[in-house]
């Protein structure tokens, strides 16, 4: 269970995981908040457009139809893998579903698959307001066929929701294992997305598969890739808690001022001291989803911390 992201958090996440996005609109505030809650949100919906053309796709996503307004998703998967927002609140892309499905994404305590749901549109429970709902541009006749880039790129939103509030694999559900009326998505296996998902979240949000990949977890004992960076990765968790010195300090400091959260005219040091510390939390504060262990005024940068740090402050390059 968690407090929906922030369209700026959520852009942010998308960017960090390398996914294009296409902002479409007023598409920060265009929402169905004045018709139903809104969060906690507990894991994210795929589906499947049933419609043939990027553009008049993401209008209708955006705009809906007379029986079913806009916006009916969060954002369209485009064919050619660009992801177009068109809405961020409350949106018509859930309808009903079943519960006990609900409970299992919660919990996360299913196997491949969640139970199949036996309740559907009619007679479910409101998915608007617990899903994430992404629409991806596919006839849906099981022949209309889903190109690298389009799948990759919902690996990649999935993969970014997942990171952004710790969940795993298995806050993601295919419409079809949410309500018993639905079919979406067909052409691709949803177990075979979850495991797609969680291979990418072993790896820090940068990674393209069969790229080389930035440490998520405390360095093994062999340092691997010694490639030349411009800042050196801080060693966890002994090697920079407030007071230490070290070399990595310096590392963090300047990912910090390069993300806009330190003062350049701070001198650089090997002391993880009271300023690097002030900037730590006013990271952790401008990112929610990082915080270490939740409080935001900890003075330690876990790896995930620090692997959005480098994203945020660096961008894609490593
Ligand atoms: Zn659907």
């Amino acid at each position: 269970m968690a407090t929906p992201l922030s369209a700026t958090a959520v852009l942010t996440a998308l960017r960090a995981e390398g996914v294009r996005v296409v902002e479409v609109g007023n598409w920060r505030t265009h929402n169905r908040n004045s018709k139903g809650a809104w969060g906690p949100v507990n894991g994210s919906i795929v589906h499947h457009t049933v419609t043939r053309g990027t553009a008049s796709t993401v209008a209708m996503c955006r705009t809906g139809y007379a029986s079913l307004p806009g916006p009916l998703c969060h954002g369209v998967i485009a064919k050619d893998g660009r992801v177009h927002v068109v809405g961020w609140g409350r949106t018509n892309h859930a309808g009903g579903g079943d519960a006990r499905v609900l409970d299992q994404v919660v919990a996360e305590s299913y196997g491949s698959r969640p139970t199949p749901p036996t309740k559907g549109n009619a007679n479910g429970t409101d998915g608007n307001a617990r899903f994430y709902g992404w629409e991806c541009e596919n006839l849906g006749d099981g022949k209309d066929p889903w190109p690298a880039a389009q799948y990759d790129a919902i690996v990649r939103v999935q993969a970014a929701l997942c990171r952004a509030h710790g969940w795993t694999a298995k806050s993601v559900i295919g419409h079809l294992e949410w309500s018993a009326d639905k079919i979406d998505p067909r052409g691709f296996s949803m177990a075979h997305l979850r495991a797609d998902v969680a291979e990418r979240l072993k790896h820090s949000a940068n990674w393209s598969p069969g790229g080389k990949d930035e440490p998520t977890a405390p360095a093994p004992a062999k340092p691997t890739t010694p490639k030349p960076r411009p800042y050196a990765p801080p060693r966890f968790p002994a090697g920079l808690a407030p007071g230490r010195q070290s070399p990595s300090a310096r590392g963090l400091q300047r990912a910090l001022k390069k993300a806009g959260h330190m003062s350049a005219a701070i001198p650089e040091a090997d002391t993880y001291g009271p300023a690097t510390q002030a900037a730590v939390a006013r990271f952790h504060q401008a990112h929610p989803a990082y915080r270490a262990r939740g409080v935001h005024y900890d003075p330690a940068v876990g790896p995930r911390g620090w692997a959005a740090l480098h994203t945020i402050a660096y961008g894609g390059k490593k």
